[in-house]
């Protein structure tokens, strides 16, 4: 099936933030990329420019149905994953992320292909450990409304280390924390698109509970040259494993950052933490360190100014 170094390499949610930048960097290293998504968070904008190459082919698929497709890769991106867009329908989430998930195993173990999945920092719950190294099992609420989301998540790496063990695939799973950059949603109410949104706007900045509680921001560019230096080991590396960068701040610290940057009049108010907001969150990144050579280029200040400038033409050609 394989010509040369140019593989087949499937995209699951290729047409949403993540994705796209993923099938952007591998058609640039020469490969043919099959981009699967449903259009529900993503869209034809994020993948646009790529239509034109002949190495490039768009397919709107759920992955919640089977897919019978031949390919020698697989990134399995798709699940909406920002708690506005992953409650709108929670049981659809549960069902992407599970039946996805065995969807995308039967095809990886038919075709025998190497497949990597998307978990996510989630897992994790509302963390009793700081930072989280792989090694932790988490603090998650299984009834609560992020639980269609971080349950999902779990079942599908507990799927994937089982198709591992009992049929012997090559799979790769990639814990993410909270990435941000260019092309994250406008509207789905993540931190970061929402703060520098705002901020560019002159609207009110919102605070969810006291601003204190923390995370760790990864620009998108860094978090892509994980997925593929993880796709590249052999088999004996399965993961999971965290990829995110460990710099950690307080929301309010990313608002004011903001502020800073865009020279912006916002002021900041406060809003209700949501339920199960986690306090906090760091990730442990030896094991990326160690078995890919990986750690974040990107600093924060300068990953929210390409992100910020991405906005503004945003802003400018929706005006
Ligand atoms: P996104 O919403 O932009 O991308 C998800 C894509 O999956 C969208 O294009 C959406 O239309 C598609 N999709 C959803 N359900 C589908 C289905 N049933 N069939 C086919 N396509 C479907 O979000 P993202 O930030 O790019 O996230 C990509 C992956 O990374 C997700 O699995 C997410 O859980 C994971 N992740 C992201 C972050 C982050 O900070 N961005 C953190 C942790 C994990
Ligand atoms: N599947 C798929 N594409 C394939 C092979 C399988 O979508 O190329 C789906 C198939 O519908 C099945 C699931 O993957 O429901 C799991 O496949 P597996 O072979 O592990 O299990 P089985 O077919 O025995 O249920
Ligand atoms: N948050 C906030 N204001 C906003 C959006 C989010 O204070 O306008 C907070 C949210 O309560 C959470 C953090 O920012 O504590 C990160 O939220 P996001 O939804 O981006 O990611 P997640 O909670 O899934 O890590």
């Amino acid at each position: 099936m394989r010509y040369g170094s140019t593989k087949k390499i499937l995209i699951t949610g290729g047409a949403g933030f993540l994705g796209s930048h993923l099938c952007e960097r591998l058609l640039a290293q020469g490969h043919e990329i099959l981009c699967v998504d449903n259009f529900f968070t993503g869209s034809r904008r994020n993948i646009a420019h790529l239509l034109e190459n002949s190495r490039f082919e768009m397919m709107r698929h759920d992955v919640t149905f089977p897919l019978y497709v031949e390919v020698d890769e697989i990134y399995n991106l798709a699940c909406p994953a920002s708690p506005i867009h992953y409650q709108f329908d929670p049981v659809q989430t549960t069902k992407t992320s599970v039946i996805g998930a065995i969807n995308m195993l039967g095809l990886a173990k038919r075709v025998k292909a190497k497949i990597l999945q998307a978990s996510t920092s989630e897992v994790y719950g509302d963390p009793q450990i700081h930072p989280q190294p792989e090694s932790y099992w988490g603090n998650v609420n299984p009834i609560g409304y992020r639980s269609c989301y971080d349950e999902g998540k779990r079942c599908a790496e507990t799927l994937f280390f089982d198709y591992h063990r009992q049929h012997h695939l090559s799979i790769k799973v990639v814990r993410i924390f909270n990435t941000y950059g260019p092309r994250m949603h406008p509207n789905d109410g993540r931190v970061v698109s929402n703060i520098v949104l705002q901020a560019l706007r002159g609207e009110n900045i919102t605070l969810y509970g006291d601003g204190s509680q923390t995370r760790s921001f990864c620009y998108v560019d860094d978090l892509i040259e994980g997925f593929i230096r993880l796709m590249e080991t052999g088999p004996e590396v399965t993961g999971p494993i965290n990829i995110g960068n460990p710099g950690e701040f307080t929301i309010k610290q990313l608002a004011e950052l903001v502020i800073n940057i865009t020279n912006s009049k916002s002021k900041l108010v406060y809003r209700p933490l949501p339920p199960d907001d986690p306090r906090q969150r760091q990730p442990e990144i030896s094991m990326a360190n160690e078995a890919l050579g990986w750690q974040p280029k990107i600093e924060l200040r300068q990953g929210l100014e390409r992100t910020i400038a991405y906005f503004e033409k945003y802003l400018n050609e929706h005006a």
